[in-house]
């Protein structure tokens, strides 16, 4: 990795694409800058790649492709077990890379290497899951069954936020099915990236099968265009994640796009409040409310709305806020300056609708850190659907508060917005549990869990505007994504006309 000097004198690293098996420098002499959020100073540099680069990529995965589609399933799953070792090994290592770029706390970007690893755990299972349907004596000497066959190179488009989890969904599946792989990570969070690819390449993968390009829409629009890309996976803002969808379908690829999410806990009267608090404040401001499972509005049912609000408040002061690196902490800085202003002006447009802001942290700023991209923690009451804080992903730290009079204008005010990416009912209710699961326009619920994120072996995805396709991604929906299906009808009439 070669190293400059940015204008604060301190080192920034220069990083590299992953072509072929190995890291290569950037040539367009265009870069994107990477910050990091806790200093707010540059710490990286990443190079756009060029359209020769981009092509590079995908000529050396489409001539991986015939010898990898044909490596038998369970051949690719003892690479993938490889890859399971060296990415355990190196867990540490790809956190702080986490950490470094985005700011998230160092054991919540371990815990996303762990979600990781369950993915590449899952595609360690892939001859199973390949196998299919097979009909004895579908007519009379006539046998029918099913193939699911790789459908080439496919590519992978990833937000800021989940550097390592969104890109396994995508190249750890793409792969164990067969198929070869680009990765288009975000530019603000690249570094985990490229150290996931060498680790992928030591573990035996053999080169063209996974590679690495950066940049931005440039890149994405030269990926989506080139006749040998099959398949394309993005998970983004709505607007990026409808482009990439209409797109991609305009050039006949097979693709899947997940978008922005505005996600509700309802909180029934009869809610066990102290575990509802602690699921508010964890998943509303861990991360800095950067996640896409993150809750940003709280429904308050009934009367339980008073103590609710009362009680969040203090906890919502206290928040332990600080460089991701440091232990003890609830939430680490946003993405960049530009993050923070937008979350700000959200604010700003909250008080000026009329919402109640309860706790602004506006302003905040975290000793030792005074450059850094930091926010304190807010919260509003007396939310109302028609504000932009309601409608609009915000995508900080920022909770609302809507107050409904029963369970079923809770149910309508949900399906009534267009995002639906996850949910979640507080309750004692059995009854009530299972009516809100069964009605809601929702891709993800949780009864008594806060951002409930599916296992592996389940597959994750949003309703309405949160995801544009028709698969959700990782698990079985996964492997129908990735692959195409066949059917095969076969006879052998004994033309020897052999009694037997
Ligand atoms: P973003 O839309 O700015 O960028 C996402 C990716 O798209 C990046 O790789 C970026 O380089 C690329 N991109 C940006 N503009 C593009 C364009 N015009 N054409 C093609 N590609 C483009 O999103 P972000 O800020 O990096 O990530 C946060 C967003 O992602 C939030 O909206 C969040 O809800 C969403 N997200 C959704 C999920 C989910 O599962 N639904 C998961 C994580 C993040």
């Amino acid at each position: 990795m070669s190293e400059a000097s940015d204008s604060k004198s301190s080192t920034v690293r220069e990083l590299g694409h992953f072509i072929d098996g190995r890291r290569v420098a950037g040539t367009s002499g265009s870069f994107s800058d990477v910050f990091d959020p806790a200093q707010g100073r540059v710490s990286a540099r990443v190079p756009v790649a060029t359209p020769d680069e981009v092509a590079a990529a995908v000529s050396a995965a489409q001539a991986a492709f015939p010898a990898w589609s044909e490596t038998p399933p369970l051949l690719r799953a003892r690479l993938m077990f490889k890859f399971k070792a060296l990415l355990e090994t190196h867990a540490d290592e790809v956190a702080e890379l986490i950490t470094r770029d985005h700011g998230k706390l160092f054991d919540d970007a371990r815990g996303e290497v762990s979600r990781g690893l369950e993915i590449v755990e899952f595609a360690c299972g892939i001859p199973d899951l390949l196998k299919t349907d097979f009909t004895d004596q579908t007519g009379v000497g006539i046998d029918a069954w099913n193939l699911r066959q790789p459908l080439g190179v496919a590519v992978g488009v990833t937000p800021f936020n989940f550097p390592v989890v969104v890109p396994c969904w995508m190249f750890v599946m793409a792969t164990a099915t067969g198929n070869t792989f680009i990765l288009k990570p975000s530019e603000r969070t690249p570094s985990a990236s490229i150290r996931l690819a060498e680790l992928f390449f030591e573990a035996g993968f053999p080169k063209g099968v996974f590679n690495v390009v950066h940049g931005s829409r440039e890149v994405v629009d030269a990926l989506m265009a080139h006749p040998d890309v099959k398949a394309v996976s993005a998970v983004a803002s709505t607007p990026v994640a409808e482009y990439i969808y209409t797109e991609s379908a305009r050039h006949a690829r097979r693709v899947q796009a997940l978008g922005s999410a505005k996600n509700h806990l309802v909180v029934m009267p009869d809610a066990n409040l102290d575990q509802t608090i602690d699921a508010l404040i964890n998943s509303s401001y861990g991360s800095a409310g950067e996640r896409c499972m993150a809750t940003s509005v709280a429904v308050a049912v009934g009367a339980i709305g008073d103590e609710l609000v009362e009680r969040l408040i203090p906890r919502v002061r206290s928040l332990r806020i600080g460089g991701g690196m440091e232990p003890d902490l609830d939430m680490g800085p946003l993405i960049s300056a530009a993050h923070r202003s937008k979350v700000t002006r959200y604010i700003e447009a909250g008080v000026a609708a009329g919402a109640r802001l309860l706790v602004d942290g506006r302003g905040h700023t975290v000793r030792g850190h005074e450059e850094g991209f930091f926010l304190g923690g807010s919260l509003f009451d007396d939310v109302t659907p028609d504000m932009s804080i309601y409608r609009e992903e915000i995508f900080g730290p920022v909770l609302s508060v809507v107050r409904v009079p029963d369970l079923a204008s809770a149910i309508a005010l949900v399906n009534a917005h267009e995002l639906g990416n996850c949910v979640s009912l507080y309750t004692s209710d059995g009854a009530a549990a299972r009516a809100f699961s069964r009605q809601i326009q929702v891709g993800m619920v949780g009864i008594n869990v806060p951002s409930p994120v599916p296992s592996a072996w389940h597959s994750f995805g949003g309703w309405k505007r949160s995801l544009f396709g028709d698969h959700h991604t990782h698990g079985e929906e996964a492997v129908r994504f990735y692959t195409n299906y066949k059917s095969v009808i076969q006879r052998w009439p004994d033309n020897a006309g052999r009694d037997r």
